[in-house]
């Protein structure tokens, strides 16, 4: 058995995460919020294959309306997933166990209102509901005063925001709370999360490697990290994103709980670094949020395309919509992010055009090759 880090106790509905209770699993709903039906199926097949608590996304009243539909006909531990309005918690709070907010969104939302305000009302929202909350840091959406001030140290960005969200929520008396800090490079969620448990020993840590992509490459990512993390006592509950299409989607769940078995186990098959010399394809998980179902579709078909460049060292990342598209490919070589009739490309944080479903593999593979010739040495 692995020696856990002597976190503290964080209830979500009938799960307990930290304090040497087992790793919990999770995963996200990638079924429209609003169909009531398709998501509560999504929800179940989720808690069925193992998963402790299930994330399912909220943007809009309309979204509210139908959590409190799907609530009724799941028995799954819930957890919402807000990004654009806090304000939402008010609503949603009462259909949930759990609330996940990311700092640098709320940074964005009423820029005129402090965040400490913003925090407190999400923690009383928390508290008169029940629910505990996740403060979910990704690396691609940093506030930008640690963006100013870690500017040559990401990693450094994200456990700093992390932390002061942790003091924000300890100020107002309000402890019932896990903390993420997610990537799409398995190195930096090493990194992240040892800085941040060595600063927070007491704070339950959600462990995931973002936007790992499709299996079986996702999990190879994540197992990374995971075996990296968890061998070490770090992590309370995990998630394994994946690239998949929805009916096979409690196959995250399985990957988490084998990895879970394998280290317990002591099967570890990691090597101490992810190799960044050659080809990384990053894409999302997909949510509720994605624009067009071709999604998963052109995420293998990208695979498939660019297997002739496996021994280049250039980051490929396609994202499910404008929510997270935009800025989480800033950083790859190549990006694409779907719109619902055009997906968007473009080169580090410069875009090249919305291009239609049925061109973008060609023009693809154009820039592809440009890249590849830029960085071989002329004769
Ligand atoms: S990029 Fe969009 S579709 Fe993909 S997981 Fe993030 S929010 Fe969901």
């Amino acid at each position: 058995m692995i020696q856990r880090n002597p976190t503290r106790s964080v209830r979500v509905g009938a799960v307990r995460v930290g304090a040497g209770h087992p790793v919990v699993v999770q995963s996200m709903c990638a079924t429209p919020t609003r169909d009531v039906e398709a998501t509560s199926a999504q929800a179940e097949a989720l808690r069925e294959a193992g998963a402790g608590i299930v994330r399912i996304a909220v943007d809009s009243r309309k979204e509210v309306e139908a959590l409190g539909e799907i609530r009724q006909r799941t028995s799954a531990n819930l957890s919402v997933d807000l990004q654009e309005s806090y304000r939402l918690a008010a609503p949603v709070a009462r259909h949930v166990d759990k609330i996940r907010y990311n700092p640098g969104h709320l940074w964005h939302h009423e820029k005129s209102r402090p965040v400490e305000d913003k925090v407190r009302f999400l923690a009383d929202v928390a508290g008169e509901n029940d629910c505990a909350m996740r403060i979910g840091v990704n690396c691609g959406s940093i506030d930008p005063r640690h963006q100013d001030r870690f500017r040559d140290d990401p990693v450094g960005a994200m456990v700093q925001s992390a932390a002061e969200h942790c003091e924000m929520l300890d100020a107002v008396g309000f402890t019932r709370y896990v903390v993420s800090l997610k990537d799409s490079d398995p190195a930096q969620v090493i990194e992240g999360n040892r800085r941040f448990a060595e600063l927070r020993p007491d704070v339950p840590l959600h462990l995931g490697v973002t936007e790992a992509g499709l299996p079986p490459e996702g999990i190879i990512k994540t197992r990374i990290a995971f075996e990296q993390l968890l061998s070490r006592g770090i992590g309370d509950t995990i998630r394994v994103s994946l690239t998949l299409p929805n009916p096979r989607k409690p196959e995250e769940v399985r990957a988490g709980h084998q990895i879970l078995d394998d280290i317990a186990s002591g099967r570890f098959r990691s090597v101490p670094e992810f190799p960044n010399d050659r080809l990384n394809i990053i894409s999302c998980p997909s949510c509720s949020r994605v624009e067009n179902e071709k999604f998963v579709e052109l995420a293998e078909e990208v695979r498939d395309l660019t297997r002739y460049a496996q021994d280049h060292a250039i980051t490929i990342a396609v994202m499910g919509c404008r929510v997270n598209g935009p800025g989480e490919t800033d950083d790859a070589d190549l990006g694409l992010w779907c719109g619902p009739a055009f997906v968007n490309l473009k080169r580090g944080p410069r875009t090249l055009g919305a291009v239609p479903y049925d061109e973008i593999l060609t023009r693809l593979k154009t820039e592809v090759d440009n890249l590849i010739a830029a960085r071989t040495p002329r004769p």
